[in-house]
């Protein structure tokens, strides 16, 4: 109980911190730069990246417009998953956010995620953004989705409306990062609920990590069988193919 209140006290310290000196650095490069997220530079290189066709793995120039090995085994319920950064990139800020309580990150992540939306998903007429649920027990040990934060961030920038309430997570797995793809997919089943609210909604499924696809395509399936007209995934970072 006590940890407890030190951490919240922790990022409730940064949060004000962040409000009356706001971070104004690239999370690339350290440059000054006026908005949160990447500078220019950094955002013109995040640009010239590849991905597979249709997820967010990012591959090299041989294998772009491709399906990447994941895509080839399993068909994907989402229509297509894209995310901002490599994971090598950003792997110190995403565990600070993650499980250090850093949640003046929020603001960054939501500024990277908004460019890759405008990037690649402009023009699709999206109803909801949803971000991807954590473990209830999860849940119960942060006392917060930190994803859900970045995702109130985003959906005022993006006037999309943020509705969390859509997708439950009901069941705890076990760490997934040793597992492979396969495994995953069937550890996660069961593990997500959609709400019947979604129906013939085009949804943006958001989450921090994109690394075989598994969870979110699990989530996605859920949506869909509960009516959604699409899903369509964007997440801060993903792995690479290379
Ligand atoms: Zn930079
Ligand atoms: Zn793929």
């Amino acid at each position: 109980m006590q940890m407890q209140s030190q951490k919240s006290l922790f990022s409730w310290y940064n949060e004000l911190m962040q409000l009356l000196f706001p971070q104004r650095n690239c999370l690339l490069c350290g440059e000054a730069i006026e908005d949160a997220g990447i500078c220019d530079d950094c955002d013109h290189k995040r640009r010239l990246l590849l991905s597979c066709s249709v997820c967010a793995t990012f591959v090299d120039q041989n294998e772009a417009d491709k399906l990447c090995d994941n895509c080839l085994a399993h068909r994907r319920h989402f229509k297509m998953a894209r995310a901002a950064l490599p994971y090598r990139q950003l792997r110190q800020q995403i565990l600070d956010f993650k499980y250090q309580q850093q949640t003046y990150y929020k603001r960054p992540f939501a500024a990277l995620l908004e460019a890759a939306y405008r990037q690649h998903y402009q023009g699709i007429a999206f109803d909801a953004i949803v971000p991807l649920p954590i473990t209830p027990l999860r849940l119960q040990e942060r006392g917060f989705n930190q994803s859900e934060l970045v995702t109130g961030v985003l959906a005022r920038e993006l006037a999309i409306k943020h509705q969390p309430q859509l997708l439950r997570r009901i069941k705890d797995t076990p760490p997934l990062h040793s597992v492979d793809c396969q495994q995953r997919r069937v550890l996660l089943k069961g593990a997500f609920l959609a709400d019947k609210a979604v129906q013939s909604k085009t949804v943006l499924l958001v989450d921090d990590i994109f690394t075989t696809g598994a969870t979110s395509d699990e989530a996605s399936k859920q949506l869909l069988a509960a009516g959604a007209e699409a899903v369509y995934v964007l997440t801060i970072c993903s792995s690479e193919q290379l």
